[in-house]
């Protein structure tokens, strides 16, 4: 069986359809065939050449200039900053090579784009660069302007590595007897860890690699998926893993792959790898800072980064020679995805709900449900538990502003321990709602930890919001993100003055399960004072000292810099439910019984103890298929 020469095909065809191409170089860039021309007006009809060449070789076509061609960065860089008038108010220039386009930020895109689009004709015909001007991001995000230089860093490494995963996925399928297994290695009849490896007669991927919710005194690698397991080993050996998102019961230890010998590609959104990034480099610190040990270090996360290719919601993507895959929206957090693994040429298809909220938030749209073919269905079921109740955000949102304006009453502040992605989000809407609306006094609220970064994130990429969010963010004066009342906290000695302080204000900090972090200096410095109030709006894991406060501690000790200390609990402890990133049972028997198309097998995992099983037999019951809760290490075949 010998190898298809797709490379030689396309070019053959432009020879026959274009004989004056001036084509410079072909190659893959994964599963897309990248053509570069010196010529100027194939690449200006670059996409219906591509739709018709693509029908014919099958394979998706990309036409760019050949950077020869065009000027330098810097100097393209100057020459826009002299051509565009001051009045749009430019930002940001930067080079996207990979698609041969030139991003310009500005406050106001309409004065460059303008009606006889001059300015865009002689940016485009003094560079060769062809201009997107966009509007500037109205928060400025650390992370995703160093993840633009990371990846402009890693150009020339990335675009050989594409090039040979091209190589690899256009081998011929291997023939013979088909099969498709799913094996189980961390997350099933359990939160934290999340892993499923699905292995078929060609391909093996693995999906998600997260960790354990760490504990005081707990090894980050006890919490790790089982990965030696003679399925997964050697990790050189796995041909894809997928991401679906950043939390770090998801993509904790995805670095730690690359540590241990695997080099192939990652499959996950644009916000996921940049929030993956924030949060286990943030994850390294603190374990650094608690003289605990890190499992990885942040050069496996570059190479993560390197590795990493970025799709959007509902574009399919050949990541094995057998398998591709789609990512659909899964409403859980900032890019979070629900995969869809279409198997074989029509053979099976497989989808992996991962963390899925079916209800549209402040945020996100609710869950997507809707899919070419569905034969398994994996769901999780961290909130399917016969006593997990159904709150919505109209309950959150009365919870909190009734808890609120009780502890305001009596002259207090309100503390709410967060996770820097999603509730925080979540929680700073409902606030500067509930503001205006004036449901709750006027107050400072003060955010705390890595907060204002994530939601610049968040700012950063405004498709992935609901369409309310996004265009409200977009609009000056009308950005939710941006009000007066949001105070970043950036240092010890403002934490202490805030704590003092004798008005009322509410403070959200991370981390969310109160397990270290800046939270711990607010928690101190008012637990024993009840006008105060801690609420907690998330899911507090088994053996987190959260999790103990919650369930009505009276007497907490807290070690300060080595001292055991006794800290009674006397300030008012609240949990305001229904903001949570998950689906209750009620939403995920709606979500799954709306499903189309109706699959003929359900998978559950992601949940804590009887849960998953529970849960199983419920969705046999109710929808008539077969339905297995996997234990850890479990294979099931599918096909
Ligand atoms: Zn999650």
């Amino acid at each position: 069986m010998s190898f298809k020469d797709y490379l030689g095909e396309a070019r053959a065809i432009f020879d026959r359809l274009y004989p004056d191409n001036r084509i410079t170089t072909v190659e893959y860039e994964g599963p897309n065939i990248i053509v570069y021309t010196k010529d100027e007006t194939l690449f200006s009809k670059r996409d219906d050449l591509a739709r018709q060449i693509a029908q014919e070789l099958r394979r998706r076509i990309v036409i760019r200039p050949d950077p020869e061609i065009m000027l330098p960065e810097d100097d393209s860089k100057k020459l826009i900053e002299k051509i565009i008038p001051e009045k749009a108010g430019l930002h940001d220039v930067y080079f996207e090579s990979d698609t041969g386009e030139v991003v310009i930020e500005a406050d106001e895109p309409s004065i460059i784009t303008g009606r006889d689009s001059s300015i865009i004709r002689e940016i485009k015909s003094s560079t060769k660069w062809s201009p997107r001007v966009v509007r500037a991001p109205p928060m400025h995000s650390r992370t995703v302007k160093e993840m633009r230089e990371l990846l402009r860093e890693f150009k020339q490494e990335r675009r050989e590595f594409l090039h040979n995963l091209g190589i690899k996925l256009n081998a011929p399928v291997m023939e013979g007897e088909s099969w498709i297994r799913v094996t189980a290695l961390g997350g099933h009849r359990e939160v934290g860890r999340s892993a499923t490896l699905v292995s078929t007669n060609n391909s093996r991927i693995l999906v998600d690699c997260g960790m354990l919710n760490t504990t005081e005194g707990e090894q980050p690698w006890e919490g790790a998926p089982y990965l030696y397991l003679p399925e997964a080993q050697p990790l050189s050996s796995l041909d894809a893993v997928v991401l679906t998102h950043a939390h770090l019961d998801h993509s904790g230890l995805l670095p730690i792959l690359y540590k241990y010998g695997y080099e192939g590609p990652v499959y996950m959104t644009a916000p996921t790898r940049d929030l993956a990034v924030l949060l286990q480099n943030d994850y390294i610190k603190v374990a650094y800072a608690e003289g605990k040990k890190s499992p990885y270090d942040s050069k496996h996360i570059r190479e993560m980064v390197k590795k990493s290719v970025i799709l959007k919601y509902n574009e399919t993507t050949d990541i094995t020679r057998d398998t591709r895959i789609t990512f659909y929206n899964a409403g859980h957090i900032l890019g979070s995805a629900s995969v869809h693994m279409h198997i074989g040429e029509g053979l099976y298809n497989i989808v992996l709900s991962g963390d899925v909220k079916f209800e549209k938030s402040w945020l996100f749209n609710a869950a997507h449900n809707r899919f070419p073919r569905v034969e398994t269905f994996m769901t999780e079921s961290t909130y399917a538990g016969r006593d997990d109740y159904a709150h919505t955000r109209s309950d959150a949102y009365s919870a909190l502003t009734d808890i609120i304006n009780r502890t305001f009453d009596r002259g207090g502040s309100v503390l709410i321990p967060v996770f820097a992605v999603g509730r925080s989000q979540e929680v700073m809407l409902s606030l500067e709602q509930a503001m205006r609306e004036k449901q709750i006094p006027e107050a400072r609220v003060y955010c705390d930890g890595m907060i204002m970064e994530a939601t610049a994130i968040h700012a950063a990429y405004p498709e992935f919001l609901n369409r309310e969010l996004r265009e409200k963010i977009m609009v000056k004066g009308e950005n939710p993100f941006m009000s007066p009342i949001f105070k970043r906290v950036e240092s010890s000695d403002e934490r202490k003055d805030i704590c003092d302080a004798a008005e009322s204000s509410i403070v959200l900090a991370t981390s969310g399960m109160m397990n270290g972090g800046p939270v711990m200096e607010y928690f101190r410095s008012w637990v024993d004072n009840p006008k105060h109030s801690l609420v907690f709006v998330g899911y507090q894991a088994e053996g987190t000292l959260g999790r103990r406060i919650q369930r009505g501690s009276q007497e907490l000790t807290l070690s300060d810099g080595g001292r055991i200390n006794r800290y009674p609990v006397k300030m008012a402890i609240e949990t305001a439910e229904g903001f949570s990133g998950h689906s209750d049972k009620k939403q995920l028997i709606a979500y799954i019984a709306t499903m189309q198309p109706k699959p003929h097998r359900i998978l559950v995992n992601h949940g804590d103890g009887e849960k998953s099983y529970e849960f199983s037999k419920l969705l046999h019951s109710k929808f008539g298929v077969e339905a297995v809760a996997l234990k850890n290490l479990e294979t099931i075949r599918l096909y």
